[in-house]
């Protein structure tokens, strides 16, 4: 483990500004978003917080991007400089671990997905005051990284304590030695205070709010799946689709033909599974007609189809959903129906049929 000055971390942001477009969450009216750094420009000594209000998937897989141009090129050679975001917390770094599953678990990968993974930077850094509705404890995360990321700076009262995840971290720590000295031991054992302290913090508030735990949440859906409960809560959703778009695991999209600046254009552009249309085929059918099957669809596929497939909950326990949701679906209280009606269903016959 390192030390990483406060001093360094300036110098390490001023470097990365030459190759990268260097992003640091910074709070606007009480809320982290990530903002462009330029060099010199303050930077909260804790790296923000909790997780900023725009994940890190809004910047590998942006809302909306031109993915070819003309009659058969494409804008694979982007000559955008690639992606460092500072200070993503292990809920999104949890996200784009589902997104890679999605887009580069297994060929044909998604190719411009693919070019700005390889080139990004990911500098991951330590929860220090978790929102109340953090529940990524519940899902069997940590609110701190400790896989996929290029380094991890937790803040401690001398830096920084840093480690590397992977081969550009161990690079950046090679080829610059004047940024990295070893921790000492106060820096290590203040690291494991911090962590345990909100660790402990977010698993009191998941008891408190009462969130399954993640062992209650294998195969959660095979008792859920043909439960009522699914018809009460759509009775609720306005399907804005707004659970979607702020979820820094979902990835779906449509592509779409226009012109830009006079010449053919293909966009791909976030779709969202709440919608009406979002599944209808050719010809007018629809396997999802209903509100309620497209809401139990958007939590079969975070919590059975994904585990199943790729071996990862498609849900971080960021809680983006919680808030953004207009009609106060609270995806902790589903997690708890979830499981409450899958332990007292397994044992009654299904009650919605596809005519229901
Ligand atoms: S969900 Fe966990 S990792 Fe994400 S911001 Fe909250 S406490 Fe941090
Ligand atoms: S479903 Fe909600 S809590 Fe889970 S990752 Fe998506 S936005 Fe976050």
């Amino acid at each position: 483990m390192y030390l990483v000055s406060k001093t360094s971390l300036d110098q390490f942001l001023a470097w990365a500004c030459g190759s990268y477009r260097v992003f640091v969450p910074v709070n606007r009216n009480g809320a982290l978003h990530f903002t462009r750094y330029e060099p010199g420009a303050p930077i909260a000594a804790d790296l923000g917080v909790c997780r900023a209000s725009e994940s890190a998937r809004d910047f590998f897989f942006p809302p909306r991007k031109r993915v070819a141009l003309g009659l058969g090129g494409d804008d694979a050679e982007s000559s955008e400089k690639p992606v460092c975001l500072v200070g993503v917390k292990a809920c999104d770094v949890h996200g784009l671990a589902v997104l890679d599953a999605a887009f580069l678990g297994q060929a044909p990968h998604e190719p411009l997905y693919a070019r700005e993974r390889a080139r990004g930077l990911i500098i991951a850094s330590d929860c220090t005051a978790p929102r109340e509705t953090c529940f990524c404890t519940a899902i069997g995360e940590h609110p701190h990284a400790w896989v996929d990321f290029d380094l991890n700076l937790t803040p401690v009262p001398r830096g920084y304590v840093a480690v590397s995840a992977s081969e550009k971290g161990d690079r950046l720590i090679a080829e610059h030695p004047e940024w990295f000295a070893l921790a000492a031991d106060e820096d290590i054992v203040a690291r494991e205070t911090l962590r345990s302290r909100i660790e402990r913090q977010v698993r009191a508030q998941c008891a408190a709010a009462g969130v399954p735990d993640r062992a209650a949440l294998d195969g959660v859906m095979d008792g859920a799946y043909d439960s009522g409960f699914w018809r009460d809560l759509a009775s609720a959703c306005v399907e804005c689709g707004a659970c979607n778009t702020v979820c820094p695991t979902c990835h779906c999209f449509l592509l779409h033909d226009t012109l830009d600046a006079g010449e053919n254009a293909r966009f791909r552009t976030w779709d969202a599974c709440l919608l009406k249309d979002f599944a209808r085929c050719a010809g007018g059918g629809n396997p999802r007609a209903k509100l309620w099957m497209r809401l139990r669809n958007r939590f079969d596929k975070k919590f059975s189809y994904f585990p199943e497939t790729a071996g990862i909950i498609a849900c971080t326990g960021c809680g983006r959903c919680v808030t953004a949701c207009p009609a106060r679906i609270d995806i902790r209280s589903v997690l708890r129906k979830m499981v409450d009606h899958g332990r007292r269903d397994q044992s009654i016959p299904a009650v919605i049929g596809p005519g229901a």
